[in-house]
């Protein structure tokens, strides 16, 4: 029979490379894609030495080929951080939308399943909270975040329309802010922009009055969410996240006492459509697929921040937003 293939895009990135990981631990073929603009090959380095593991260079954007069957398809591929949003506001339109669009059509020719990586930023500035799949969403389509959020939307979208018209097998998961080693050091995201603050004995910095809330998954909770809403049989959207919400304040305190820095919070002004209050209602997976989150935010972060240490000491102090492969 051979081993079960699947294409993972945005296999490089943070969510991507820990997915590449786990499906090579459950013995799958894995074709892992990425075009390297917010990607980084050290996250699957380790991988490339296996016989059932292989990298392709692409832009999913443009037409995708692969050779040979295909049973999986997860779409995981998208700048992913506010501050990728304003760098490269038309490549995060172009994943979502002219992206998905090539991907399904691989779907289809290949008679796969297809996992596409959606997000709570299709909920935007929420006015329910916590937030169920049922909700619709406060989003400012033409606001800095309006490339993804409404690419995600699309997507969505997409997805379903395929879903219903050709019959296709579809799974969406809603993913709230997660963390964990091979996040960006430099990518703008709260958790890495604390640490590498703390670890360069920095003053960190927090956005408007530290009042606005979070919701942080670690990683490995993640996978195991998404891993089990691809095997199962349910084809709306469903939140992945962990429901244990703190304030951006709070959360600053809890990285000061954990990396011993001395310094303190700084504030700064809060970005435009910088949503006030985010946590998942999770009722739904762990109905249709037994799960929650397993792991608590001490241990978590302990973890994650193990993980930065170990990092170049080069790199720490490169405070800069960059794309390490620009
Ligand atoms: N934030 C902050 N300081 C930073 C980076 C982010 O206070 O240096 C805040 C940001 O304004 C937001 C929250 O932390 O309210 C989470 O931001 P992130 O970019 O990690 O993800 P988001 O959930 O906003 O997409």
């Amino acid at each position: 029979m051979g081993r079960k293939r699947v294409l993972i895009t945005g296999a490089a990135g943070f969510l991507g490379s820990h997915l590449c990981d786990r499906f090579i631990r459950e013995d799958f073929h894995v074709i892992a894609m990425d075009n390297l603009i917010t990607g980084d090959l050290r996250n699957i380095e380790h991988l490339f030495k296996l016989e059932n593991f292989e990298f392709c260079h692409h832009d999913v954007s443009t037409y995708v080929n692969v050779p040979g069957k295909l049973d999986y398809i997860l779409h995981f591929a998208s700048p992913a951080s506010p501050i990728d949003y304003l760098k490269i506001p038309i490549q995060t339109l172009k994943v979502g939308s002219l992206g998905i669009h090539n991907l399904l059509g691989l779907a289809r020719k290949k008679n796969a399943r297809i996992l596409i990586a959606s997000t709570s930023e299709v909920y935007g500035d929420p006015t329910v909270n916590p937030q169920p799949e049922e909700y619709w969403g406060n989003v400012n389509p033409v606001g800095p975040r309006g490339v993804y959020d409404e690419a995600k939307r699309f997507q969505e979208a997409m997805t379903m329309a395929y879903h219903t018209f050709h019959g296709l097998e579809t799974r969406i998961v809603r993913i709230f802010n997660t963390y964990g080693p091979r996040m960006r050091l430099n990518d703008g995201r709260v958790l890495p922009a604390f640490i590498g603050q703390a670890l360069r004995g920095e003053d960190l910095t927090v956005f408007g009055d530290g009042s606005q809330t979070r919701s942080f998954c670690y990683v490995d909770d993640l996978v195991e969410g998404i891993y089990r809403l691809l095997f199962s049989d349910y084809a709306l959207p469903v939140n992945i996240g962990n429901p244990d919400e703190i304030t951006i304040k709070q959360f600053g305190e809890e990285i000061i006492k954990l990396t011993g820095t001395k310094q303190k919070m700084v504030f700064e002004p809060l970005p435009t459509d910088d949503p006030k209050q985010r946590r998942p209602d999770i009722t739904k997976a762990k109905a249709l697929l037994g799960w929650e989150p397993k792991v608590d935010r001490a241990k978590g972060l302990k973890i994650t921040y193990e993980y930065f240490k170990s990092l170049p000491e080069q790199e720490i102090q490169h405070k800069d937003f960059t794309y390490y492969n620009k």
